[in-house]
């Protein structure tokens, strides 16, 4: 029997994680569940998998669960405190890290500390201090298994090969709702539209990183850290129809491509089983009813966070925190209808020229930069500076 915690399960990926893990109770048995403020559809999830431990972020949620009928002798904890505890719990074998953001930042790396193999849906961890994870995971005897669907497809076209044999590594990436808009189309593009994916249904976050090409940037960083592959290997790809979910090429010229429906149980039961690939309910690829696999390079011009995000790795550093940090607060501010969808990368952009790069080496180094600029990007996104940015690189002034 393995023991699994969920980070972060009342979320797109937590939810679809407990589906996978209720068709297999007879291998895997839930011992924590977390989550931020949700806590009615939380209570539920308690009352279906009888966890030993759930955390909630939110005191006050956490409050309102411990009144509910359905917790029964689940034990209950808060705050970030809770979710430590939830993460490095004795009898756990894997963590889910599901949780959105940088939020998820410090749970998973007490995960990692107290020796937890880990299925990382959360990029953002591993963009803020993917060296440091990765030197924690080293130094603890850690496996960290993609659940990113390019990542979990990168690992899956690794196995049975050599490592020194790539030659690069090709990312792909269904374009967003916005693939065939001018920058003039974009300019009006409303959070419903943004918000609107075409093959994939994900939280609101990623949504929209997806539709700014921000996704694909905070993916480059996280498969060069997964990966250790150099940036210069690292390339990506618009693929609209999202079948092929990433490549990889090796000196001979081979590229191995991992396929199959756009469903995140795929990636998420092979991060749980590995290296078995378990059954799962879920329709076939039909290759033939698919029709025509098709490939665009992207244009960096109309999505520059794409471009903003390699700027972030070559910089090294705190940048790739800054990055990750201003991007976050950027969304919330289009998601909360304070700036425009084009004023994302204007904020990001803003941010990332005004810092002052530093060395990232703990993780109270990645926490500071996040904070300096959640900081920078705040006043970016109240005082109006972002649509500046937007206009200068667009030569309006
Ligand atoms: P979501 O918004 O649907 O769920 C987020 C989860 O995190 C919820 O359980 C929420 O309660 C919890 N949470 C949010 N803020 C928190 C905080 N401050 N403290 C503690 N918990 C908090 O997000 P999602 O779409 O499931 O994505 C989760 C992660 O997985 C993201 O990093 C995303 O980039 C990555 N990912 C998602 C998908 C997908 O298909 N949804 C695919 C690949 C990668
Ligand atoms: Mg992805």
């Amino acid at each position: 029997m393995k023991h699994i915690v969920i980070l972060g399960s009342t979320g797109s990926i937590g939810v679809s994680a407990l589906e996978v893990l209720a068709g297999y109770s007879d291998r895997f048995k839930v011992c924590a569940l977390t989550a931020a403020t949700k806590d009615e559809p939380f209570a539920e999830q308690i009352a279906a998998f009888r966890p030993n431990v759930a955390a909630m972020s939110d005191e006050n949620a956490a409050s309102r669960l411990k009144n509910r009928p359905q917790v029964g002798d689940t034990t209950i904890y808060s705050g970030v405190e809770g979710l430590v505890q939830a993460a490095t719990l004795d009898q756990a074998d894997l963590v889910i890290s599901a949780i959105v953001g940088a939020a998820g930042l410090v749970p998973t790396l007490a995960a990692i500390q107290a020796g937890k193999n880990v299925a990382l849906a959360n990029k953002e961890p591993m963009v803020m201090a993917g060296q440091l994870m990765q030197q924690e995971a080293r130094a603890h005897g850690v496996t960290i298994f993609p659940v990113d669907s390019e990542h979990s497809a990168l690992f899956q076209s690794m196995q049975g090969h050599r490592k020194e044999d790539i030659r690069r590594i090709i990312l792909t990436c269904s374009g967003g709702p916005f693939r065939t808009c001018t920058r003039e189309d974009m300019r009006h593009k409303t959070k419903a539209e943004a918000l609107n994916h075409p093959n994939w249904e994900m939280g609101s976050k990623i949504t929209i990183d997806s539709a700014t090409l921000m996704n694909k940037g905070l993916e480059v960083i996280e498969a060069h850290w997964l990966f250790d592959i150099p940036a210069s290997n690292i390339e990506v790809i618009i693929h609209p129809q999202s079948i092929i979910h990433s490549m990889v090429e090796y000196n001979d010229g081979s590229i191995i491509a991992q396929m199959g429906i756009p469903d995140m149980k795929i990636p998420i039961a092979y991060a749980l089983s590995y290296p078995e690939h378990i059954p799962l309910d879920l329709p076939r690829c039909d290759l033939l009813k698919e029709g025509p696999l098709s490939f665009e390079a992207p244009d960096t011009e109309r999505f520059p966070c794409l471009a903003l995000a390699y700027r972030a790795l070559q910089a090294g550093g705190t940048m790739p925190a800054v990055l990750n940090a201003a991007n976050e607060v950027a969304v919330q501010g289009f998601l909360d209808d304070t700036i425009s969808f084009l004023d994302i990368e204007g904020v990001i952009e803003g941010t990332m020229d005004a810092h002052l790069k530093t060395n990232l080496d703990t993780l109270e180094d990645a926490l500071s930069a996040d904070r300096w600029a959640r900081d920078h990007a705040g006043n970016m996104v109240n005082d109006g500076a972002a649509a500046e940015v937007t206009m200068r690189r667009a030569g309006h002034a």
